[in-house]
């Protein structure tokens, strides 16, 4: 029951959140209604209550009925000692009215589905944000009635589309307690599609999806190739719009470059706002970690904030990661966090997503290891292993450098377009292809040598 717990868990946290603070949590009994964790230390208690409890407690009341309550036991020098959690709250319940039941329903009130953590107060502002989140204060204020409808937030995965678009349904229901708003990982609503299809409630899936004020879809490039959902979707969307309720959807890439939707549902994204969140700049990751340690109370020099600051710079997502291990590493150790630390910890992750490769040295790779020669990746040949060749060139250049899709398309003599359908193309390859994976990751590992 704890590993189902852990999976919600995880479907709910960031990797680094999932992985820094509840992947060891281990399970040691059940009796009497009172669970029993074994957590590595006391401040890893301290954290979690402080951050996690409300998302724990409805996780653990769902998994294991409304009276369960919890205790840590706690490995300390000379053996273990058991504290027990605050009490797990309740959480506030809201008339249910006529509610398609999603899978993951924790309690009878109506589910927004929303992560409270997340709301405009701890966004922090910065030159690639500016416009997507003057917006989307805009919206929160009046859903539905401005000209952002939609509101489409497009960019690289971890600087923060997901957490803008929670803060909007935050801040929608904090102003008007009785709105009905709706967060849906795209994902998640194809599932729930396929699942109405096969059981025949498709009319009472529209009808729930139509009843909802703030329809918020997180990464819609999901809907890619799938023809029923988006005709499901193109419904609902235009029923929601011309009863003036805010629509915000979220992606990837901008809607000229998404593939595989219809031409229908790509105008109409474009028919409100579409923005763009860029990769955080020096001054705004500075200013999240400034702001980060002045909340979680850390103390940090001035010299390892830049370092982490100049070296992190992919997204927001790693500059979290890399403070949650700061303190995982020196509250477990029992050390400062000093600048040896501090280069192991961003070194490892730069390893992790080494994005200095250059192209040539790509393409190389990729040719050695598959055996076919250099010409092949941008000669015209369609035979199959030239154009897997050519997509996985495409897809590591992507990866590993900062190239734009028209850049990439340079190194392979295609258009920007060819490459966004290439690219979609190997991405879902590669989430079913256990072969491929295995060959891409060889090739990664040439790479590194
Ligand atoms: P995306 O959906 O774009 O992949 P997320 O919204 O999940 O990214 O953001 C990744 C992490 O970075 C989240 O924990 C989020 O809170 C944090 N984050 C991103 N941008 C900011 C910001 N401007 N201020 C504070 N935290 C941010
Ligand atoms: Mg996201």
């Amino acid at each position: 029951m704890w590993a189902q717990c852990q999976q919600i868990l995880r479907d709910n946290l960031s990797q680094s959140a999932y992985q820094t603070w509840f992947a060891p949590v281990v399970a040691l009994q059940c009796e009497n209604d009172v669970l029993v964790l074994q957590v590595k230390s006391q401040f890893i208690v301290e954290y979690i209550e402080d951050n996690y409890l409300d998302l724990l407690s409805r996780v653990l009341r769902k998994v294991f009925g409304p009276t369960i309550q919890l205790e840590y036991r706690i490995m300390v020098a000379g053996g273990m000692i058991d504290v027990p959690s605050e009490p797990l709250r309740e959480p506030v319940a809201r008339p249910r009215s006529e509610v398609y039941t999603p899978h993951q329903e924790i309690d009878n009130a109506w589910d927004s589905q929303l992560n409270p953590q997340y709301t405009f107060d701890n966004f922090v502002k910065g030159e690639p944000n500016k416009l997507a989140r003057a917006a989307a204060i805009e919206i929160a204020k009046n859903p539905g009635k401005t000209l952002f409808n939609p509101l489409f937030l497009f960019g690289g995965s971890g600087v923060g589309k997901t957490h803008l678009a929670y803060a909007i349904g935050n801040e929608v229901e904090r102003l008007d307690p009785n709105a009905r708003v709706l967060y849906v990982a795209a994902n998640t609503f194809k599932l729930q599609f396929q699942d109405a299809v096969s059981h025949n409630q498709v009319p009472d899936f529209l009808m729930f999806y139509q009843s909802v004020d703030v329809l918020i879809v997180d990464d819609i490039q999901y809907f890619s190739d799938l023809k029923g959902t988006q005709d499901t979707f193109f419904q609902i969307f235009n029923y929601l719009q011309q009863s003036h309720k805010q629509l915000i959807l979220t992606s990837d890439r901008s809607p000229m470059e998404l593939q595989g939707i219809q031409d229908r549902l790509l105008s109409r994204f474009k028919w409100g706002l579409a923005a763009e969140i860029t990769r955080p700049d020096y001054p705004l990751r500075r200013d999240i970690l400034l702001y980060r340690i002045k909340k979680d109370g850390i103390k940090l020099s001035d010299e390892i904030i830049d370092y982490v600051a100049s070296n992190v710079s992919d997204n927001v997502r790693d500059l979290e990661g890399v403070l949650a291990s700061l303190l995982a590493y020196s509250t477990l150790t029992d050390s400062p966090i000093n600048m040896a630390l501090t280069e192991t910890v961003v070194g490892r992750l730069v390893q992790l997503h080494p994005k200095t490769y250059l192209p040539a040295d790509i393409i190389a790779a990729v040719c050695h290891c598959m055996k076919v020669s250099n010409q092949v990746i941008t000669a015209k040949t369609r035979l199959k292993e030239a154009v897997k060749a050519r997509n996985i060139v495409m897809y590591l250049i992507k990866k590993f450098t900062d190239s734009s899709l028209s850049e990439i398309g340079k190194y392979v003599h295609r258009d920007h377009a060819t490459v966004a359908h290439s690219l979609n193309t190997i991405e879902a390859q590669m989430s079913y292809d256990a072969v491929l994976r295995q060959e891409v990751a060889t090739i990664e590992r040439q790479l590194g040598r």
